[in-house]
């Protein structure tokens, strides 16, 4: 009896040893800024519960900072992926921490104000990651839109239906469109059917892809991101998921899905 107890106290041991090793999968980290546009706050608020509610039985963890200097080759060094929700780096330092982390493989998951640049941005090297578009126009008020997804036959789109109609955003328009980038695939786009889109401010026609990804990078962008509607939608929730898995499943260390 004593022995058959011991033998089944190695077993648990063994089992939650085995358990552990597996479990989390791999590490996020997400920034973001509340001294944005109170839009901009909000979905970085929604986004935060969102990701965190996917990390339930410790699938991952998903780590949040308001602190752009995170963003360091210390601190970075465990995290399979960043996100960032409505920041992006400011300083010199901060700048080049990003690009040392995405030139050595790093992930990224961007979102609307992530990507924007203008005339004064004054960094080459991060219009050339985000597919060489700068920012021309958006609309306004914020308006749902129909969407075209362009791909079936890419793991982040694959599940999704040819157009679906996306929850109310502020979009934004950029020129030259990320299209023409050679290392860009485009996986959604503005539906030419929305145009004119908007009351104040109009985006009147044009190319406008809303998620893609440089594929020199392991990354995708996103336009979603303003507001407190946009993880609305069931379609577009999963568009999302799925975009965080691929960012974490093509990473070089190796699929931490298919262990
Ligand atoms: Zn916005």
């Amino acid at each position: 009896m004593k022995l058959k107890r011991l033998i089944t106290f190695f077993l648990l041991v063994f089992f939650v040893n085995s358990v552990s090793a597996k479990f989390p999968r791999f590490k996020m980290l997400a920034f973001y800024s509340e001294e944005v546009e109170s839009a901009h706050i909000d979905f970085a608020h929604q986004a935060i519960k969102f990701f965190k509610d996917l990390t339930i039985g410790d699938g991952f963890v998903f780590d949040v900072t308001k602190n752009m200097d995170d963003l360091n080759p210390e601190k970075l060094k465990d995290y399979s992926a960043i996100m960032m929700l409505n920041d992006f780096p400011h300083t010199e330092k901060q700048r080049q921490a990003f690009r040392e982390y995405m030139e050595n493989g790093g992930g990224w998951f961007g979102f609307h104000v992530a990507a924007y640049n203008d005339r004064t941005t004054n960094w080459p090297w991060f219009v050339d990651f985000l597919g060489g578009g700068v920012f021309w126009r958006n609309n306004w008020p914020p308006m749902p839109a129909k969407v075209v997804v362009e791909k079936h036959d890419h793991p982040v789109t694959k599940a999704l239906p040819d157009v679906f109609i996306s929850p109310i955003n502020e979009w934004y328009q950029w020129k030259p469109s990320p299209r023409l980038h050679s290392g860009v695939e485009v996986l959604v786009s503005l539906s030419q059917d929305n145009y004119p889109l908007g009351l104040k401010d109009i985006i009147p026609d044009s190319d406008c892809p809303i998620v893609w990804s440089n594929t020199n990078y392991r990354m995708i962008y996103m336009n979603m991101g303003h507001g407190d509607k946009i993880f609305t939608d069931p379609t577009q929730n999963a568009l999302i998921i799925a975009g965080l898995r691929w960012i974490v499943s093509i990473d070089k260390k190796g699929n931490v899905f298919e262990d």
